[in-house]
């Protein structure tokens, strides 16, 4: 089968032939549909987690189950499931029984310690797979398997109330869909940063009440004019120090920031400001089996739909590439169906 790998010096992408093990209990064996291509794919290509060669890469994965390993009673031939970063937890410890598994010590993620979604087939660990609902289109859905339940839940963690302020800093793949969830799921009044006018604009079409460049004015005065005291919750999907220090002082009192974006740098947290206002700082990790059918049942009924664009599994070293030069708007989705063999046959 094609898949898209790490390299052998573990420093980018390769899409290369690749044979696949046997089942072993408790697994099943997918065909991939559609694997999406995220910014953490980049992270692990370049090793910035370790080097990881001939891993296949691939955490936003959507396919059908083929065949299910003896004793698997999770799922059956035919069923729709995902392939998502949260790939497995060790299922005893504290994390993976009081509600907060992506945080296992012993986690497996897909595309990095497990072979991920970017290939023609995967295989899961069944209980671990979880269902795409009827209705909610597969290229969508694995948008929502990484950037939709990051945000989702990065959202939710603010427990937000209707009608409150909710800013989202970065409006690429993730905030597009922060966006989306704020608004329509949680149905507050949202507020869309960036320094990117196009992004901008695609946020406004996907329902941000307001859209602020914060190249052309101060995001932090704006916010404050527009929401009286300050946001309640700021969600910080830019990889920029900047957007952390600014969400830090858009928020008003009792209010909370949640970290989503990854820069590897420190944030200036004032003291002061933490203390006298009572200001909450969170970080949080994609999210957990749960979130993600919750994240997929609010797609599947229509409230949030993510922006894809499809493309072929040998078009993936352009896509990486793309994405390193920040150009890419919404999400690429490789359609493992569609090979450019140029045959002339889908397969
Ligand atoms: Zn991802
Ligand atoms: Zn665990």
């Amino acid at each position: 089968m094609k898949a898209v790998v790490v390299n052998q010096e573990g420093t980018g992408i390769e899409v290369v032939e690749k044979e696949l093990r046997g089942l072993k209990a408790g697994e099943a064996l997918v065909d991939v549909e559609y694997c999406g291509v995220c910014h953490t794919d980049l992270h692990v290509a370049h090793g910035d987690f370790g080097k990881v060669p001939g891993r296949v890469l691939g955490h936003e994965g959507i396919g059908i189950v083929r065949e299910v390993a003896d004793g698997v009673t999770s799922l059956k031939p035919g069923d729709r499931v995902s392939i998502a970063w949260f790939f497995e937890g060790c299922g005893r410890c504290e994390y993976c029984i009081n509600g907060q598994e992506t945080l296992c010590r012993d986690v497996i993620n897909a595309g990095y310690s497990a072979d991920g979604g970017m290939a023609e087939q995967c295989i899961v660990t069944a209980d671990y797979a979880v269902k795409v609902p009827e209705g909610l289109d597969p290229a969508q859905a694995s948008s929502i398997t990484c950037a939709g339940v990051t945000t989702y839940k990065a959202i939710k963690v603010g427990k937000p109330q209707p009608g409150q302020w909710v800013v989202i800093y970065g409006a690429g793949g993730l905030g597009n869909l922060a966006v989306q969830y704020a608004k329509k799921v949680f149905n507050t009044h949202v507020i869309a940063i960036d320094i990117n006018d196009d992004k901008l604009a695609l946020a406004k079409e996907v329902g941000a009440d307001y859209i602020i460049n914060g190249k052309k004015e101060d995001p932090v005065a704006k916010i404050k004019e527009l929401s009286g005291l300050g946001a309640h919750i700021a969600v910080v999907t830019a990889v920029s120090k900047v957007a952390f220090n600014q969400a830090i002082d858009s928020v008003r009192a009792a209010g909370k920031v949640v970290a989503v974006g990854l820069p590897s740098e420190t944030m200036d947290l004032p003291i002061v400001k933490t203390v006298l206002d009572g200001i909450e700082v969170i970080g949080s990790l994609v999210g957990t089996r749960e979130d993600l059918k919750e994240a997929f049942q609010f797609g599947a009924e229509g409230l949030v739909v993510p922006v894809v664009q499809t493309r072929t599994i040998d078009e993936a070293p352009e896509i990486f590439k793309e994405m390193e030069e920040g150009k890419i708007q919404g999400r690429m989705v490789i359609d493992m169906h569609s090979h450019s063999c140029g045959c002339g046959h889908k397969h």
